[in-house]
């Protein structure tokens, strides 16, 4: 028989096309693997075959988990480690802060020491120079001296008076000449303090 090169060409094609979906079907290729487990070559036709059997399968998977695990722990170990990290740097700048405030915090109370003691020195230096009003602030209170630099301080301004009038405190006249006395004894009998001004 005797076939024209148009059929022979034509049969060709028809191969070509059984072949190609003998391949794209994947029929199955026998191949010969190497055992990742107990290293025995065998022969498969799965494509992705990597044990010989359900024993080194089954080993296979325990390794994949233990790998996994010794993955999950060294992820939890590095998560603690960075945790701790993390709050040992927290607790040093907490340290650093708190040590800060403590320095103005110290530093405020010797301010305000210092301003508190120059207050009381230009009172004395008011004091040593007559002034009866800082008198009255460095004396401790209802003392002789209080009601000393109380009676004095009346006796200037009494000047300012438009009217004669004078200081009575619990019924004592800033004239009576034991004014402090009387006035201290008073006040620690009643426990009030009445001041006022009457009209000579
Ligand atoms: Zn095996």
């Amino acid at each position: 028989m005797i076939y024209s090169p148009l059929i022979r060409l034509y049969v060709a094609k028809i191969l070509i096309n059984i072949f190609k979906i003998y391949l794209l079907k994947g029929v199955d290729v026998i191949r010969t693997v190497i055992c990742e487990i107990c290293e025995k070559p065998f022969e498969t036709s799965a494509r992705n075959a990597k044990y010989c059997s359900d024993e080194c399968r089954d080993e296979g998977a325990r390794l994949k988990r233990e790998k996994w695990e010794e993955e999950t722990n060294y992820n939890e170990r590095q998560r603690r480690r960075m945790a701790e990290q993390r709050k040992a740097e927290q607790e040093a700048i907490r340290r650093v802060s708190t040590e800060a405030h403590r320095k103005k915090r110290k530093r405020q109370e010797q301010e305000a020491d210092k301003r508190k003691e120059e207050r009381l020195n230009a009172l004395k230096q008011r004091a040593e120079q007559g002034d009866n009003l800082a008198l009255m602030h460095l004396a401790e209170p209802n003392s002789y001296e209080y009601w000393e630099a109380f009676r004095d301080y009346e006796l200037e301004i009494m000047a300012e008076y438009e009217k004669p009038i004078v200081r009575y405190v619990n019924d004592v006249s800033i004239f009576d000449d034991n004014f402090s006395e009387k006035v201290v004894s008073s006040i620690k009998e009643q426990g009030i303090i009445k001041s006022y001004l009457i009209t000579e």
